[in-house]
């Protein structure tokens, strides 16, 4: 794609977090912008999360004590790791890959690269934030980590160490430091760990949505339809064929989360792309307000305080994308907070189920397709696509103007594999 954005069309598939601040830096950078999904703003992934936007997000979901401990997590109905058996099959491969990622050599690569990405990740969305007028939407807390058992703590020290390597700023709390921290908590836990310096969206669902607003009101198209395919020309992608037409363009970004996987094949990036299926229960008159996130390693799930009221989202179920939700995954988290909050009051409490994007490495796909210069992949964010929206859009639009993204672009590549 030519280095000079004036005029020059970009199709932006997906208005998740990752396609709308993709949509809103290519507006900034110049370009010509149209954000094509088949639903609104926002109502993917991105409405339900645990709403964490920290930069400490070093550790992969792949690493060698968490192998070990899969059995144990699948055998345990509370758990945080449930697989839709029927599925395996099909999971195979990314399973595979999931696993070589969780070597000792690779998580202390792939722990680097995602630091990179991690840099500044959060300060990346306040120009886009100030653009909507909506620098509210992040409270800068810090959020904690909670630890049920002693043993519990002990296994993560190898995180820990991790976490230090690169940097990341926390500080171990005793019982009697988390009840000053968060006194309503209670008083269950053996260790917690504060991270002074993550944030969190009041509202993830809102958020995008101002976002892109704001995308609209600077000249920004929202086309809603589903993408089937492409008009594909010798040089890229000419148009996105949708189901009310086609889009033409000089350019396509796939931030289609979840479902980018056939688009990136046809675009030239087969990808091992899977969903990491997720759930949150969330209770709209809590009766308590907790001060930060709490988070717990051991039950992978977060207590995050929201506008909305508070929002406990998280665990993993492994089942592809056509599987129906699994309540009972749902009903789980509700358990562990109302152990966690004594006062908690969980009437009128709501579900939610949403598909991660995930790569088996816990690294996401940032770049150019390899066969087209005019397909710019951003998407497989797993975990942390909150986080990492503002810092993907700023990524995307600098390598679509031919720019610096002032990051080595290699441990993202689509072709890795
Ligand atoms: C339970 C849970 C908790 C989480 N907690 C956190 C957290 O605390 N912090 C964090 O950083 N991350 C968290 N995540 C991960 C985060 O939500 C995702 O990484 C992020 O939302 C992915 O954003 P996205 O824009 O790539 O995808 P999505 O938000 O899913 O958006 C993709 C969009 O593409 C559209 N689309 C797909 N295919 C087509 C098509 N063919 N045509 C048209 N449109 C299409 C969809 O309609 C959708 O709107 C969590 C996820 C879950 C499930």
């Amino acid at each position: 794609m030519s280095s000079a954005p004036k005029g020059r069309h970009i199709a932006v598939i997906g208005a998740g977090i990752i396609g709308v601040c993709s949509a809103l830096s290519l507006q900034r950078e110049g370009f010509r912008v149209t954000l094509i999904d088949r639903g609104e703003p926002g109502e993917g992934a991105s409405s339900g999360n645990g709403a964490i936007i920290g930069d400490e997000a070093v550790v992969p979901v792949a690493t060698p004590g968490m192998l070990w401990r899969v059995p144990g997590m699948l055998a345990d109905p509370l758990g945080p790791l449930a697989i839709r058996w029927s599925y395996l099959p099909r999971l195979a491969p990314w399973l595979l890959r999931f696993m070589a990622a969780g070597g000792a050599r690779r998580v202390e690569e792939i722990s680097i690269a995602l630091a990179a990405l991690m840099d500044g990740a959060l300060a990346a969305y306040t120009p886009l934030l100030a653009e909507a007028d909506a620098t509210d939407m992040i409270r800068r807390t810090g959020w904690v980590c909670v630890y049920e058992s002693a043993a519990g703590f002990r296994r993560y020290q190898p995180m820990l160490e991790l976490q230090r390597r690169r940097g990341v700023p926390f500080e171990v709390l005793e019982p009697e430091a988390l009840r000053q921290l968060e006194p309503s908590l209670a008083p269950i836990f053996d260790r917690a760990v504060h991270y002074p310096e993550v944030g969190h969206s009041v509202n993830s669902l809102r958020m995008v949505q101002v976002l892109a607003g704001a995308f609209q009101r600077n000249g920004g198209t929202v086309h809603r339809a589903a993408v089937l395919g492409f008009d594909i020309g010798p040089d890229g992608p000419q148009a996105v064929r949708t189901e009310a037409g086609p889009v033409a363009c000089d350019g396509v970004v796939v931030a289609a989360g979840a479902w980018s996987k056939p688009l990136a094949a046809e675009l030239g990036a087969p990808v091992p792309l899977e969903t990491e299926r997720g759930y949150h229960v969330q209770f709209p008159d809590p009766g308590i307000a907790p001060r930060l996130p709490v988070y717990s390693t051991e039950r992978a799930f977060v207590a995050t305080p929201l506008e909305l009221g508070l929002r406990c989202a998280g665990t993993v179920e492994l089942g592809g994308l056509q599987a129906p939700p699994n309540w009972a995954r749902a009903e789980v988290l509700a358990t562990h907070a109302r152990r966690w909050f004594p006062d908690l009051r969980t009437e009128g409490a709501s579900q939610w189920m949403g598909f991660r994007p995930s790569m088996p490495d816990s690294l996401p796909v940032i770049g150019r397709s390899p066969r087209f210069s005019n397909v710019f992949l951003a998407f497989g964010h797993g975990h942390c696509g909150m986080i990492l929206g503002a810092r993907t859009g700023a990524v995307v639009a600098a390598l679509a103007a031919d720019r610096d993204p002032g990051l080595d672009m290699t441990p993202y590549r689509a072709d890795r594999f």
